[in-house]
């Protein structure tokens, strides 16, 4: 099977990984694989194709040239414009949402309508074009109001506004283009206290098996405190995700959602990404969609799941999935917690080009996986940074404690200038198994 994955990341990295320890027990003995672009990661383990993940033309012409078997698409830039559509029309399988189905993400709008229609619990917004009707709302809503652009921001779409001046203020700003066309239409909503859990789901547009809950940190510092970045580090499981909220969450969100998507015609295919607020009387609120895996959640997640995982995606996007009625959320085998490396000046300003001290696999033990997020190989092949996030350190254990101390332990040993880094990832989850 030739199967191509999209993106460049440590997502996609952590999809390669996955369909390689996969494919002979579980889809294929012979699998070639392919990324685009890739990186220094996805290279060792297939061929990577210089194609940014956004060229949707270049992509389907590779798919086409290089006879790809199935696609699967890493990041929501490609299925907004189109990419999945565009894959099947030539007649290839594809693990993604078509464009319209990904505005569960791309249009923060849209998401709220569904939901509005499907009955699923949200924050009470309203959706605004111009300023004048925004000011109105703004001054009858109560204080704290959170102001998010419709679409794709990459993360920095969704302003948390103490009072209703920085709520116009912001408003403001994004109506007339500080976010450029993805804050041309904005989303004013309420803020909702609780705490935040990710879930995600596998589905077909209409079943649905939900993966073990995965929680990342946004916060560049230690203590979850600083900017906010892509995310510094993440764990699973997770202790506040139980049977009974997952199958709420299943109940209440996901089926109703996935209906009333598939009731517009475009059925939902791929995985859907649901950041919830657990509400004080146990309510699973949704404070937005993604319509991909997450970055880096899915560094914790691949490797955590039991090995062959990676048969779900192909089935799906082959149209030939068929999982057990009683398969509601996968099991997870082990416990895993990545730290981020970055880059120093992350996440405003990211140094780039510093040369990489990366000690081997062997060296570094069975446990641990390195997933290269911003790498790039300079002439005389040697390892540079060429992002803010610039590697994964995923250590697996039995518990998320064990799991985080090899991920540090492993994270020390490797080295460049300005290496930048939280050593206290999954700290509220061990500090909680710790007072069970
Ligand atoms: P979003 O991009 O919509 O997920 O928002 C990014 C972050 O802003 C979330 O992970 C929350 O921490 C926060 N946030 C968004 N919406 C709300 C809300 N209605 N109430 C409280 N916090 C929110």
């Amino acid at each position: 099977m030739r199967v191509l994955v999209v993106g460049g990341g440590g997502r996609e990295h952590a999809l390669c990984w996955a369909l390689r320890r996969d494919a002979a027990s579980a889809f294929s003995d012979d699998l070639t694989l392919f990324a685009a672009p890739g990186n220094p990661g996805t290279a060792t383990l297939g061929t990577n194709l210089p194609i940014a993940a956004t060229a949707v033309g270049e992509l389907v012409a590779a798919a086409q040239q290089h006879a790809i078997d199935v696609t699967i698409i890493g990041p929501e830039a490609p299925l907004a414009a189109g990419l999945a559509d565009r894959l099947r029309d030539a007649g290839r399988a594809v693990f993604g949402p078509s464009a319209a189905a990904a505005r569960l993400e791309s249009s923060k709008a849209f998401a709220k309508e569904v939901m509005r229609r499907a009955g699923v619990a949200t924050a009470a917004s309203a959706t605004f074009v111009g300023m004048g009707p925004a000011l109105e709302y703004i001054g009858g809503q109560a204080q704290p109001l959170v102001v998010k652009a419709s679409g794709l921001a990459a993360g920095k779409g969704a302003v948390v506004c103490k009072t209703r001046e920085e709520a116009v203020a912001v408003a403001r700003a994004m109506l007339e283009g500080s976010l450029g066309e993805a804050g041309k239409e904005i989303v004013i909503e309420e803020f909702l206290q609780g705490e935040e859990l990710s879930v995600l789901a596998l589905t077909d547009g209409e079943r649905v098996v939900i993966l073990p809950p995965a929680q990342d940190h946004k916060r560049l510092g230690e203590g979850d405190t600083g900017p906010n970045t892509g995310g510094m580090g993440a764990y699973c499981p997770v202790g506040i995700a139980t049977d009974d909220l997952l199958a709420r969450a299943r109940t209440e969100v996901f089926e109703p959602v996935l209906r009333e998507v598939a009731a517009l015609g475009t059925p939902y295919e791929g995985v859907l990404y649901a950041g919830l607020m657990i509400l004080p009387d146990g309510t699973p609120s949704v404070l937005e969609f993604n319509a991909r895996f997450g970055d880096p959640e899915t560094q914790v997640l691949l490797p955590a799941l039991l090995p062959g995982f990676s048969e779900h995606l192909i089935a799906i996007a082959q149209r030939a999935w068929n999982p057990l009625p009683t398969q509601q959320v996968l099991a997870h085998d082990r416990a895993a917690v990545t730290t981020v490396l970055a880059a120093r000046g992350y996440p405003e300003n990211p140094e780039k080009g510093v040369a990489i001290r990366l000690p081997d696999a062997a060296e570094l033990g069975d446990d641990v996986l390195v997933f290269h997020a911003g790498t790039y190989r300079d002439n005389e092949g040697r390892l540079r940074s060429a992002g803010g996030r610039v590697l994964n350190v995923t250590g697996l254990g039995d518990t998320v404690a064990q799991a985080a101390t090899v991920s540090r332990a492993a994270a020390e040993r490797i080295s460049f200038e300005g290496k930048t880094w939280r050593r206290d990832i999954a700290w509220r989850e061990i500090q909680r198994a710790g007072a069970a």
